[in-house]
């Protein structure tokens, strides 16, 4: 494990919020291997450094992250109170882990889960734009107009609002629209082309910040690989 900013391991570690972990340090409650420490700016080594708050051990605690091709049918939630499946019945981890942001019960494809807060907020908090690209299958061919209505922006809830791409993946075919959504609003895809009297028949999420299925089918779920999660990590930096 690489070093990291002692305000960052606080959190990571579920101590409490970087802002929160901060006061701790300015308050001279955190000691690292035995001094106290009054600067958050400082690099820490989880592995090896001794890092106390109030005199007690923080253990850093193994982070899970995991890609799930998420099936239809099935809810992103951890507890769903109608019974429901869940995305949670589908993976078995040695850690409780929790969906990064959520699709809808039809929607498919990439949905990450992990005990990570801090990249799960990263990767959800509006501020960062992550890109996320979904393809949707229409009920109708996309009109030429209206692609660039969708791209220019229009109105949803009062905001501006837009695809930051619009693709057809199939030549020829389009009614099959790949497009670039930069946040997370609920059922945003399908209300923006609601908007201009499209039905998205399917929707699949073929990308969440750079990371892809690969050759998941769905149901099935991969563990991210060291340099997929440290590229996430690196744009948090
Ligand atoms: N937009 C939608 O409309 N549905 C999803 O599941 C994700 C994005």
């Amino acid at each position: 494990m690489t070093q990291m900013r002692l305000n960052k391991f606080l959190s990571a570690a579920g101590v409490a919020s970087r802002r929160k972990s901060e006061e701790y340090i300015e308050q001279g409650r955190v000691s690292i291997n035995g001094t106290v420490v009054d600067s958050f700016a400082v690099n820490v080594d989880p592995d090896n450094d001794e890092i106390m708050l109030d005199g007690e051990l923080i253990k850093q605690e193994k982070k899970v992250y995991i890609l799930l091709n998420k099936p239809k049918g099935t809810v992103t939630t951890t507890d769903d109170d109608k019974h429901r499946k869940t995305v949670m019945d589908l993976i078995k981890t040695e850690k409780a882990v929790f969906p990064v942001g959520r699709l809808d019960y039809n929607t498919t494809g990439v949905l990450l889960l992990t005990n990570d807060g801090d990249f799960a907020n990263f990767l959800t908090h509006p501020k960062n734009k992550i890109t996320r690209n979904y393809v949707a299958r229409l009920d109708k061919p996309l009109a030429k107009g209206d692609r660039e209505r969708l791209e220019k922006g229009i109105y949803l809830d009062r905001r501006k609002s837009f695809f930051k791409e619009i693709a057809f993946p199939i030549r020829n075919n389009y009614r099959v629209v790949s497009v670039n959504v930069v946040e997370g609003r609920n059922h945003f895809v399908k209300r923006m082309f609601q908007a201009l009297g499209y039905f998205v028949m399917d929707l699949e999420r073929t990308n969440f910040g750079g990371l892809q299925l690969k050759d998941l089918k769905p149901g099935e779920y991969r563990r991210l690989s060291n340099g997929e999660i440290q590229k996430i990590v690196k744009l948090n930096e």
